[in-house]
């Protein structure tokens, strides 16, 4: 019956929450929470420090300063201020720009803030006992902290509770005459109820917003990626690519560097999609551009510029350096086993290579490379031109 009780509690929070985000979730929840309690901190403090100066005049100015609790009061709220001090003090000796950063010591930090809030206006209430009898202190503690701490579902039913119950306690304990005593019982009981049902408002209502906000995220993020990728390879695609020559071509231009561009494409593809079949050629195009992969180095850049044609930029290499790599890409593709693609099936490359910076734009740079990569087509396909 307990079991059950608490497994549908638990429910309540995670049957929303998807387990791929169970491991971050907390962290994102404590970070929520560190940074709400800055803010109540700082509020804490405004609304005390008046407060001090009040209770002071009460104590010791007024006729009434006789009555001890106007001290007490004092007391609380000098030890409010101190406590927020040295809350805002932790969070600054610790500091978090992001959930990653979150650790056990900010967990502790940001649940000891929380209990701290309602400990302090549970002890207000049974200050203002000796005064003029109300817990409306503690009543605006429950609701600040079932409003702005997030807290699952379990543990919000200890930390809701436990001070009613501390509360209560107390308020026996200085034998409030029973009728005021049964009213207090209510109110508190109503308002630790209205607590945890606010608490779980906020609660899903965080889990929503979390799961929305990573599910634009993965948009953003694969939007990111389809804007400068190639789906079928995974290469560069030809908008970011002319993105990155331009910039390639300036560099070179401005710093003198040398820059080599080639251009492949692969020979008679066509006759290889209608032999085989475009399954087949699209699975060329994939190995193609793996080969690519491996045969360049981390700075160069390949991309597929359309159907079968690939551009490799090479920043600060010289045409004889160029012409290797380009010859060891075509021998690579040569003599590559591409019987298991298909029996039968062999592919070559051939490629057109240019340096000549004195081009007056990287369009030009570009269509001196075409221009060579025709002239080895003509010369017989699988050849490099430059
Ligand atoms: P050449 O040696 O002169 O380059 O001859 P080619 O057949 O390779 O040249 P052509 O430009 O005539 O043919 C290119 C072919 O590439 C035609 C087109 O159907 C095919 N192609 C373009 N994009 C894709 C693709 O994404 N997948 C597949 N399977 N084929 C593609
Ligand atoms: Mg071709
Ligand atoms: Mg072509």
């Amino acid at each position: 019956m307990i079991k059950r009780l608490r497994d549908s509690i638990r429910r309540i929070d995670f049957a929303r929450l998807p387990p791929e985000y169970r491991d971050i979730f907390p962290r994102e929840i404590t970070f929520t929470n560190i940074n709400r309690e800055k803010i109540f901190a700082v509020m804490m403090i405004v609304v005390n420090l008046p407060l001090v100066f009040v209770d002071y005049f009460n104590w010791e100015k007024a006729y009434w300063s006789s009555m001890p609790g106007y001290r007490y009061l004092c007391y609380l709220h000098v030890g409010a201020i101190a406590a927020m001090l040295l809350f805002l003090l932790a969070t600054r000796f610790n500091k978090i720009n992001s959930p990653a950063d979150i650790s056990a010591y900010h967990h502790v930090l940001a649940a000891a803030f929380a209990i701290f809030i309602l400990i302090w206006s549970a002890a207000i209430s049974v200050t203002d006992q000796l005064i003029h009898r109300d817990i409306t202190a503690f009543i605006l503690g429950m609701f600040a902290v079932a409003s702005a701490y997030l807290i699952n579902a379990r543990l919000a039913l200890a930390v809701f509770l436990v001070p009613c119950v501390l509360l209560l306690y107390a308020l026996d304990h200085l034998q409030t005459d029973p009728h005021r005593l049964k009213g207090y019982c209510i109110n508190i009981g109503s308002i630790a109820a209205i607590a945890w049902v606010l608490s779980r408002i906020f609660y899903i209502q965080y889990i929503r917003d979390f799961i929305n906000r990573k599910i634009i995220d993965n948009q953003k993020e694969i939007l990111a990626r389809q804007s400068k990728e190639d789906f079928l390879t995974g290469l560069f695609n030809r908008r970011y690519l002319e993105l990155l020559l331009s910039q390639e071509f300036a560099r070179a231009r401005r710093y003198n560097l040398k820059l080599s561009v080639a251009m492949a494409d692969i020979d008679h593809f066509k006759i290889i999609n209608d032999t085989f079949s475009h399954q087949v050629g699209d699975e060329v195009l994939r190995v193609i551009a793996q080969l690519f992969r491996q045969s360049i180095r981390s700075f160069d850049i390949i991309a597929r510029y359309g159907g079968e044609e690939f551009v490799l930029i090479l920043p600060e290499t010289e045409m004889d350096e160029a012409v290797m790599v380009c010859e060891r890409i075509r021998k690579t593709v040569e003599s590559h086993d591409w019987s298991s693609i298909a029996q039968g099936l062999s592919v070559t490359i051939s490629f057109g290579i240019t340096d000549d910076m004195s081009r007056e734009n990287y369009e030009k740079l570009l269509s001196l490379a075409d221009i060579r990569l025709y002239e080895a087509k003509n010369g017989g396909r699988n050849q490099v031109r430059f």
